[in-house]
């Protein structure tokens, strides 16, 4: 096997690279663009771009392309080969400057929410520098930001990157009044945990379901699912791990530090741990990391299911996000430090998070928010569909001590003081206790859990950052005039875990009674997308992003209406595939038995042997048969009259009409399924399909 050093990040024209192939000026003007943001000069692009492209085309590169994230959530590219006639008519390899830093896709099938006029289609695309460009199947990638020509953001990264900023800005201000005088940046950093399946492609490519809507619409339990927990970091079969080990040399090459896998809690379920980066950079290689894992999976005759609930009656998929801040400096400001002053520090950051997870829980929620998702949050496998914090034992008792002017121990005298006092070693968690909870503390850094596994990151991170930003920015207002700095901090921390101590809880999420504390506390507990995307317009959220220009009122409203509309042809695409299934599949197959039944029982009949089982078959699953017939005439007419008014009335009826009655459809022909002769059944079933990959 080659030396993971040799070829770590090879496929990435990296730090490592960029100082070799650059001249020491160049190096350094670009430098400087990628930590403090200062625009390219021309002349500095044109010699990036010619090293990028030599260093490129050695690499076996033919192509490049600017590589960007529309607002749909999957990546984009546009392939543009190197060649350029020269005067002879011959062919000459070339890359300038501003193919590097600009380019113009035909940005006009990607939605854009009404922003720009498919007449004006071109949108723009601007290289992310803070993001290694890298080659993938022959072709330079070059990461980049797509516009409009009015400026408005169509893509995730931009606000990504905005929200970046305003975190930055906004820290700073805080940690100066720390005295942290050489601290010039501060970034949020993640580490996303990515669940998947794997399935055998021979048996997914005879499911239809899986191909258009990647999710199972039928199938009967099969007669042992995850309840022995044999699965969960169990033995790797040997097939999965040689995908495994395929998998993390090619995203080694990307330079993705994917670090652990193993497997997870259902059968056919792992997931992939990363070692976290910088935000942009992590929602760039995570959105790497699931288009590899589908392509390696298809060179080992497997198929990487991303869906958040592919199963049902399994469990399902969620991507763990990971979030601290850290300063250029190294600090990691959600680490609480040794000394008192440190601590205090810690103890602003963490109740700035507090406050902003409980200000704009509904922006976490539609961060999170999508028809896939839905099966997952509240169904007890899951954090629940509302938001809460968990802070754990140790760092609960800090806050009481606060909160209420009393000793930290009880043999302790005077209370605890912030910036005077040192606080207790608090524990890293690296357990499963806070398992139920969807934000929870783990002892340098917070874990947002509810994400769904085949979601982009960046939404989630723009909504916790500019939140956190937003916090920041009142407690320096605050602390900026401050006469008396230690007590006006002392009493902001302290009022903080008072009016937003509701939103903490360290208990069972997934148990009943937490469902009637949270409406006693006044948390919001919304259940589904279409309930929680309306939030998306309310004011508070439009002031927040405005005001710290993650986005414009025309950008909100643009992801709002795409969000709604995504929503909209997700379970569309899944009802039509129901209505095929049954039509052409499921009912004929079905009638097909009944028919063998039949004639089974004539013969049997005229040479007078007993008929019990076939007649009573024979009349049960035609029963089952003249059920499913009249639901799927149900579901046709349901789906002939949605309503056309208003998007928000539309994904309600998606999800109180269709999604019941593709529902009630799936329990009768599942209940057939079981007890049909499996000759006849026209689809591998969920045995084949979950514990098919040996
Ligand atoms: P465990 O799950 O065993 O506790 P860790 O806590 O070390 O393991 O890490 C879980 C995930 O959190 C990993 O992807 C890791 O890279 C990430 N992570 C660790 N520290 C940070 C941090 N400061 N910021 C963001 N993510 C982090
Ligand atoms: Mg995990």
């Amino acid at each position: 096997m080659k030396q993971l050093e040799s070829y770590f990040g090879s496929l990435v024209f990296d730090d490592k690279v960029m100082k070799s192939r650059l001249s020491s000026d160049v190096y350094k003007s670009l430098k400087r663009t990628i930590s403090d943001g200062k625009e390219l000069d021309i002349s500095v692009a044109n010699s990036v771009a010619q090293a990028m492209k030599d260093w490129a085309i050695e690499q076996g590169a033919t192509h490049y392309t600017h590589w960007f994230q529309p607002m749909t959530g999957v990546t984009a590219e546009k392939h543009d080969s190197f060649i350029s006639p020269d005067s002879d008519g011959r062919i000459i390899m070339e890359f300038k400057g501003k193919e590097l830093v600009k380019g113009e896709p035909d940005a006009s099938s990607f939605p854009s929410g009404g922003l720009r006029a498919t007449c004006e289609a071109r949108g723009y695309t601007a290289w992310d520098p803070t993001s290694y460009a890298f080659i993938k199947d022959k072709c330079l990638c070059i990461p980049t930001a797509l516009c409009s020509y009015g400026g408005q953001a169509l893509d995730k990264k931009t606000p990504l990157l905005r929200s970046m900023q305003a975190i930055n800005k906004q820290a700073l201000r805080v940690l100066k009044l720390f005295g942290n005088e050489n601290v010039t940046s501060v970034k949020t950093t993640v580490g996303p945990e990515q669940e998947y399946f794997l399935v055998d492609k021979d048996m997914y490519d005879k499911r239809k379901d899986l191909i258009y809507t990647g999710r199972t619409l039928f199938g009967a339990s099969a007669p042992k699912g995850q309840e022995l927990e044999d699965h969960y970091f169990g033995v790797i079969k040997p097939r999965v791990q040689a995908f495994m080990n395929d998998l993390n040399e090619e995203l080694w090459k990307l330079g993705i530090l994917a670090k652990t896998e193993h497997n997870e809690v259902a059968p056919a379920q792992h997931e992939l741990a990363p070692i976290f980066a910088t935000t942009n950079i992590a929602a760039d290689h995570n959105q790497i990391t699931m288009e590899i894992m589908q392509k390696v999976a298809k060179k080992h005759n497997l198929v990487c299911l991303l869906h958040e609930k592919p199963f049902k009656g399994v469990n399902g998929s969620g991507k763990h996000n990971n979030w601290s801040i850290s300063t250029n400096t190294g600090i990691n400001l959600l680490e609480p430090g040794d000394t008192p002053i440190e601590n205090a520090q810690f103890l602003l950051f963490l109740t700035a998070v507090i406050k902003a997870v409980d200000e704009y829980q509904d922006l976490l929620r539609i961060s999170v928010a999508s028809a896939g998702n839905d099966f997952r949050l509240g169904a007890n496998e899951a954090p629940p569909a509302i938001i809460s914090i968990f802070v754990g034992d140790e760092l609960q008792a800090v806050l009481d001590a606060i909160e209420t002017d009393k000793p930290l121990l009880s043999k302790a005298s005077g209370s605890l003081k912030i910036g005077a006092d040192v606080l207790p070693k608090l524990p890293k968690d690296s357990t499963d206790r806070n398992r139920t909870s969807p934000f929870a503390f783990t002892g340098n850094k917070f874990e947002f859990r509810a994400l769904g596994s085949s979601e982009s990151i960046s939404c989630a991170n723009i909504m916790l950052n500019t939140a956190v930003a937003e916090e920041l920015k009142q407690f320096a207002d605050v602390l900026e005039k401050s006469k008396n700095f230690k007590e006006d901090l002392h009493q902001l921390v302290k009022k903080t875990i008072i009016e937003h101590k509701r939103i903490i809880f360290n208990g069972n999420g997934y148990d009943e009674s937490w469902v009637k504390e949270a409406t006693k506390r006044g948390l919001l507990n919304l259940k589904s997308t279409p309930e929680a995307l309306p939030y998306y317009l309310h004011d508070k959220n439009k002031q927040l992003f405005t005001s710290h220009n993650v986005y414009t009122l025309d950008e909100i409203h643009a992801r709002y209406e795409i969000a709604q509309e995504h929503y909209q042809k997700i379970v569309n695409i899944e009802a039509l595939t129901v209505l095929d299934m049954v039509n052409k599949d499921l009912l004929p197959a079905i009638s097909k038995y009944t028919k063998s039944l039949a004639d089974t029982v004539a013969i049997k009949k005229s040479l007078s042997a007993n008929v019990d089982y076939e007649s009573a078959q024979l009349d049960d699953i035609s029963n089952g048969l003249a059920k499913a017939y009249s639901l799927k005439l149900d579901l046709e007419k349901v789906l002939e009259s949605k309503p056309t008014s208003s998007v928000e009335e539309i994904s309600l009826y998606y999800k109180e009409k269709v999604l019941p009655l593709m529902e009630e459809i799936r329990t009768v022909i599942d209940g057939i399924e079981a007890k049909v002769d499996k000759s006849f059944w026209p689809y591998p079933s969920y045995g084949d399909l979950l514990f098919g990959v040996r």
